[in-house]
Parts: C-alpha cells; structure tokens; sequence
C-alpha cells in the first residue's frame, strides 16, 4: 500500500494540459498538409502520390481547379514529398460542421507545359462560412441548455479497421482523462447524449447504425471519426461500404485524421458542446 502511495506521490500529474494549454506530440507526428497557392506550380505531382483522392485535378482548356478535401486526408504526407507548394504542419484542430468546410479549392491559369501560370481564385478566401457556424450555434446552444455540463457518448464502429477506436480508448487514460471534463462513455446508445461513430459504415451495420440512432434520446449529437466516417476514406464507397456516417444518419461534427489523435477527438466533441475548441483552420 505504502509502495503504491509512494509511486504515485513520485509520478505526478501525468494528464495533460490539453485543451487549457498547448498539446505535446512526439516529434514525427503529422498533421494536416498546408498549401501555399500562390506558389504551387503545379498539382498534378500530389494529386497523383494522394493514396485517398484527397488532392483532385481539373482541367479544362487553359485552366485547371484544385480541389482538396481534408475530410479524405489521412494525413500521410505524399503529397509534401511530391512537389513543392505542400508542406505537413502539425495542425490537428480540423473539426468542422460540415463535409464543405473541410474542402476548398483553388483555380490557377496554365502554362503550355501544365504547369500553373498564376492563381486565379481561392475559395478559402471567398468562403461564408456564417450560415454553418450559425447552424453549429443553434445546435450547441440546445444541447447545452439540456445537457448542462454532462455527457455520455455512446461508441459505434460501423466497421472500422479499429484505429479510431484505438484512439478513443486512449481519451480514456489518465494522460487524456476525457472525464475530467464530465464526460464518459456509456454502454448504450439509450443512456446516451452523443454518438462517436467510426468506420465507413459497413453495409452490415447500416441497420444497427439507424437504430442505434433511433434509440438515442433527444437531443443527440452525432459526431463522425476519422476519414472512413467522414467519406469513407481509402475505401470510398463500394458494394460493401456507404462510404461515410452522414449517408446513413445526420452528422453534427466530423473529425478529421486517420486515425483522428485522442486531442483532436477531445477538440471535436468540445466543439459539438460549444465548449471551446478553435473553428477549422486551413
Ligand atoms: S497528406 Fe492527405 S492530401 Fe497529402 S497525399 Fe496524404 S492523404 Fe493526400
């Protein structure tokens, strides 16, 4: 007993500052890839090393739309050995409240080689992102009023390689402690305020995910993890897969990462509560 007290005295606070204070990763860890538009010269390179169809290509005539859609991303970094223009940062914060806001693209005019010539237009800069924060506020504003500081969430794998789950099973450590924050993890969706659902969304588990749905009291929150939830990441949309939560039940949050860390899954579902967490940053 005292050995145990001793050790305990001896180890500290081990839970981390996250979200008050900065989070700490280990020094290769990836986040979201960074564009500079003004200066990329041409996307083909990274479109074609994107293992998800993260970076798209369209050209037509003399010009061509980039398209990048983070909610695809998993973050492994191709596209920054491909070319210049592309760097990896160390941003994990992307939560979002719609599939759109996670995507923007970029127009460039072309040089006869396909190279881009200059830019002529990006939609970051021309994004309202107004109408969807105002519908996040309405939704954070009810489920604050009802839930007050409290919340359950009920975890769906809808058919997950089980990374994600790996991840949320670490919100759960003392050095994540997500119920520090009143927040922990039920064993039905009956009892519970939020739904965190990974995976693609099996065709198998199309069903269960409707009732769990179904049976979660309201007002419910849903939010999905990962690039499989968000659209179905590497595998898409198949004869087995509907290829994202948002095909089969509505979505409040979705968090990007493949898998999504334990800090970016805690910066989601404080979003959903209206609890902090900074808006999606590109
Ligand atoms: S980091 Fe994201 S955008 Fe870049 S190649 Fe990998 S999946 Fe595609």
């Amino acid at each position: 007993m005292f050995k145990i007290l001793h050790q305990t005295l001896r180890t500290g606070i081990v839970t981390a500052d996250y979200p008050a204070g900065p989070a700490r990763f280990a020094e290769r860890f990836r986040g979201r890839p960074a564009f500079d538009l003004e200066n990329w010269s041409d996307a083909r390179p990274a479109a074609a090393a994107c293992p998800t169809g993260a970076i798209e290509v369209c050209d037509n005539g003399t010009q061509r739309r980039v398209t990048v859609d983070y909610g695809r991303c998993v973050f492994c970094g191709e596209c920054a050995s491909a070319g210049n223009g592309v760097r990896m940062t160390r941003e994990f914060e992307l939560a979002a409240f719609s599939r759109e806001q996670l995507a923007f693209s970029a127009d460039y005019a072309l040089n006869p080689d396909g190279t881009h010539a200059r830019l002529l237009a990006d939609s970051r800069a021309a994004a309202d992102t107004g109408k969807l924060e105002a519908a996040g506020r309405a939704v954070r504003e009810t489920v604050r009023r009802v839930l007050g500081r409290s919340l359950a969430i009920r975890e769906v794998d809808s058919g997950s390689c089980n990374g994600c789950e790996l991840e949320i099973i670490a919100l759960n450590n003392p050095i994540h402690d997500i119920e520090r924050f009143g927040i922990h993890f039920v064993a039905s969706p009956r009892h519970a305020d939020m739904l965190l659902v990974t995976g693609p969304v099996t065709r198998n588990m199309e069903l269960a995910l409707r009732k769990t749905y179904q049976a979660t009291p309201e007002p419910r929150l849903v939010v999905a993890a990962g690039a499989c939830g968000i659209r179905g990441g590497i595998v898409g949309v198949n004869y087995a897969t509907r290829g994202g939560v948002d095909q089969v039940i509505p979505v409040d949050v979705y968090v990007p990462g493949c898998p999504p860390r334990p800090e970016a899954l805690l910066h989601g579902i404080l979003l959903a509560l209206g609890r902090g967490g900074k808006q999606l940053r590109r």
